[in-house]
Order: structure tokens, then C-alpha cells, then sequence
């Protein structure tokens, strides 16, 4: 018997997953993807397009590309999921039956949840990395606020890793003397993870990048200049760059499969849908209170395929379950970062910041499309 393995989202996670199946099932499946816009984008380049040290082209490539030549894709938005009678409605009216089904669509940023908020820069799409850099290439000085309107948001060392590539960017212009860097932080800290937090606050202390902690961004005064706290603080800016908050897709939504925020709630070991037994989830899309990070994605994606292959095979399903790893890199600047290593069982460790780890990061930005996807482990 041949069984329809369905997966929605081209992105990291969902990529992975074809592949492995793909390999591994044989004629025992036919593995088709969805993707709303059949290209795959590299996000962690965003944050180097905005400082102006990577091109934009450099960072997408068609999924066509990617997918072993047994896997079908179809350049389609699904619209919904029909758990009744297992099909996928498609944005063009099409329906496509499954046996199993893996929704990989990771998280979209809803800035408009921001009063006030809708000129505010991000690097948290392409056109708001490429704007950003505009916006850089234009100023002349004075004070660049960052702040962080609602947690979980992707690649949580992301804005850290964005006010110190900014340091070194104004440096390089030789405009640092004459502008200010403000991280507002909705924490206590740096970002959620504690002791890398604790590595890198002294080095944005040293490189005279003001911290303000507890922030969590509630409105935009754009006229004045202002953002202003839940916590009921207001910050002046002349340049404003927010982390926008997240959701989950609106086919998660539409589709009653997730919470409230579109997150869709999975077994944190299986990644099987808690309700669906039929239905797998992994990467940015699921509620597992874990970073959302490509990593994820790419460790999950193995177990999701080990599990699918394993049940078209009528075996006992695998011993090897997602154990929690994440695995990132944070640039510190000049030329410096660490790396963030944590499981379930093991809180996070990172080194002192040191040139071979931001190599180390720049060898992985370049050699991603022929490891990843493929579902290489690194
Ligand atoms: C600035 C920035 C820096 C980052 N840095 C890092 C880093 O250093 N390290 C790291 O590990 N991670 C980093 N990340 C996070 C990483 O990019 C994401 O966590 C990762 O891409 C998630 O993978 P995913 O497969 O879950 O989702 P995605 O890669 O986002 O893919 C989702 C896919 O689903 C498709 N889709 C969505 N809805 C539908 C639908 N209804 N129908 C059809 N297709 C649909 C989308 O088109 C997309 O192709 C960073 C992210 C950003 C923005």
C-alpha cells in the first residue's frame, strides 16, 4: 500500500522532513509539499542584509531545488485542514488528500497588534531588512531604540545579536560617537536565556549599549517619537526597530488546530498533534515553550520522519524522540560570537565569545543549502 504523506510549509523544518521520507519510505509513500510561494528563504541573513553585509538575493532559492525528485511540489496556499475526511483545501480551489500529515508553517509577525507601530523597522522579513538598511544608509546620529513587542518571537539572541552588529556598524561609519543604542528588553535580562545573558551584558556594557529591562512594548507614538512599556515607561527614539509579535499561521487558526495564538500543541518528545494522531508539527509552528529556531526545526525534522517512516512500515515507532536540543549561534561583534547548546535535560551553556565561532557561523550561513535541507546533521 502506498500512503499520501502530506506536508505544508517549504521552510526548514518542512524540507527536511520530504527528504528524509522521500529516502527512506521508497514506493511506500508519495510525499507531496506545499509551499505558499515555492522559494526557500534563508532568515537568519536577514539580520546581515539590515547592517548591510549580505544581499538579499543571496538568501532565497527555489524549494524546486531543494526536494529530492520524488518529492511532488505543489506552489499553493492551503486554506484548510478537513480532519473529517483528511484532505487540504488549497488557496486555488484544488483539495489534496492525506494518511499522514506534517504542518511545518512556522510563525508570521503581526506588527499591526502595535498601536502606532506600522513605520517601525524590523529584520524579521526580507522587505523589512532591505528598509532597515535603507534607513541606516540614511542616518546621520542620534538615538536607535530596539525593542520587543511580545515574546515568543523567533531566534530569541536575535535583537542582541542586531544592537551589537549595529555597534559595529555605526563604528564603521564612524557615527557611533554621535548616536545611542537602546535594547529594551521585556525580561530582566538580555533575552530568555539566563546565563548567556549573563556572558553578554558586559560586553553590550562595554560597547556602550544602554539596557533597559522589564520593556515590553505596548504602543508607538510615530508623531513624538515614543515607545511606550506595558510597564507604563516611555523611550524617545529617532529610529525605532521592533520585534514584532508572532503568530502562528492563519491556516492553524482557520483550521481550529492550534491555541489562541495559532501555536498547534504537540508532544514535546513524538511532535505528534496531541488531538490528531494522524497529524505531525515542528519548528516555529508548535506551542513546545522552546526557542523558535531553524535548529529546532532541523532536529525535530528527523524525529517527525523517523515516526512516519516507521508507522508506513508497521514498526514499533522509533526510540530516538526529540530531546530538546537547540543548537545557535549569537554574534557579539567584532568579528566575535558564542555559541547556545541546551537540551531538556541540560541547561544552556556558551563559551566566551571568540572569532572562530562567528567562522564558525559564517561557514554555516554559506554552506546551509547543501547540508540542511537534505537533512544533514551538523
Ligand atoms: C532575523 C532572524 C534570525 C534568525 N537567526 C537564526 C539563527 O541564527 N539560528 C537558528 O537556528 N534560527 C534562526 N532564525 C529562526 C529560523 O529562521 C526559524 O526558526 C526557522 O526558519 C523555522 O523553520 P520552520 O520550518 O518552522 O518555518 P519556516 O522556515 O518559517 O517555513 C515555513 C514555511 O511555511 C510556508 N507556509 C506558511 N503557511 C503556509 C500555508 N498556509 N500554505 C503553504 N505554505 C505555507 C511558508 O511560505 C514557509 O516557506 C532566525 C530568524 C530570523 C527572522
Amino acid at each position: 500500500m502506498t500512503n499520501d504523506v502530506l506536508i505544508i510549509g517549504g521552510g526548514v523544518g518542512g524540507t527536511i522532513v520530504a527528504n528524509l521520507v522521500a529516502k527512506e519510505a521508497g514506493d511506500r509513500a508519495r510525499v507531496t509539499l506545499v509551499d505558499s510561494t515555492g522559494m526557500h528563504v534563508y532568515q537568519p541573513g536577514f539580520l546581515y542584509v539590515a547592517v548591510g553585509q549580505e544581499k538579499p538575493e543571496n538568501l532565497s532559492r527555489e524549494e524546486s531545488r531543494l526536494l529530492r525528485s520524488e518529492v511532488k511540489l505543489v506552489v499553493d496556499q492551503a486554506t484548510l485542514v478537513r480532519t473529517d475526511d483528511h484532505k487540504v483545501v488549497l488557496k486555488s480551489g484544488k483539495t489534496l488528500r492525506y494518511d499522514e500529515l506534517v504542518l511545518a508553517t512556522g510563525s508570521r509577525i503581526v506588527p499591526e497588534e502595535v498601536p502606532g507601530a506600522a513605520g517601525a523597522h524590523n529584520f524579521y522579513s526580507m522587505e523589512g531588512a532591505t528598509r532597515l538598511h535603507r534607513a541606516l544608509e540614511q542616518f546621520t546620529g542620534g538615538t536607535i531604540v530596539i525593542g520587543v513587542a511580545g515574546i515568543p518571537y523567533k531566534c530569541p539572541p536575535a535583537p542582541v545579536e542586531f544592537v551589537f552588529l549595529l555597534d559595529d556598524y555605526l563604528r564603521a561609519r564612524r557615527l557611533r560617537e554621535k548616536s545611542q543604542i537602546k535594547l529594551l528588553s521585556p525580561l530582566n535580562r538580555a533575552f530568555t536565556i539566563e546565563a548567556t545573558s549573563k556572558l553578554v551584558q558586559p560586553i553590550l556594557a562595554e560597547r556602550g549599549i544602554e539596557l533597559t529591562g522589564f520593556f515590553n512594548v505596548e504602543t508607538v507614538d510615530p508623531i513624538n517619537k515614543t515607545v511606550t512599556s506595558l510597564e507604563g515607561e516611555t523611550v524617545g527614539y529617532d529610529l525605532l526597530v521592533l520585534v514584532p509579535p508572532h503568530r502562528g499561521a492563519k491556516l492553524i487558526e482557520d483550521s481550529k488546530l492550534g491555541d489562541a495564538r495559532g501555536w498547534i500543541p504537540v508532544d514535546k518528545n513524538t511532535l505528534k498533534h496531541t488531538e490528531h494522531p494522524d497529524i505531525w508539527a515542528l519548528g516555529d509552528a508548535t506551542n513546545i515553550p522552546i526557542s523558535k529556531s531553524g535548529s529546532v526545526a532541523h532536529y525535530e525534522a528527523s524525529v517527525a520522519a523517523d515516526e512516519i517512516v516507521a508507522a508506513l512500515k508497521g514498526e514499533a515507532p522509533p526510540a530516538h524522540v526529540y530531546d530538546g536540543k537547540v543548537m545557535c549561534f549569537l554574534e557579539t561583534g567584532q568579528g566575535q560570537a558564542t555559541t547556545i547548546r541546551f537540551d531538556y535535560d541540560h541547561p544552556p551553556v556558551s563559551p566566551n565569545p571568540s572569532h572562530l565561532w562567528h567562522w564558525a557561523k559564517a561557514l554555516f550561513n554559506k554552506t546551509y543549502w547543501h547540508t540542511v535541507p537534505q537533512g544533514r546533521l551538523p
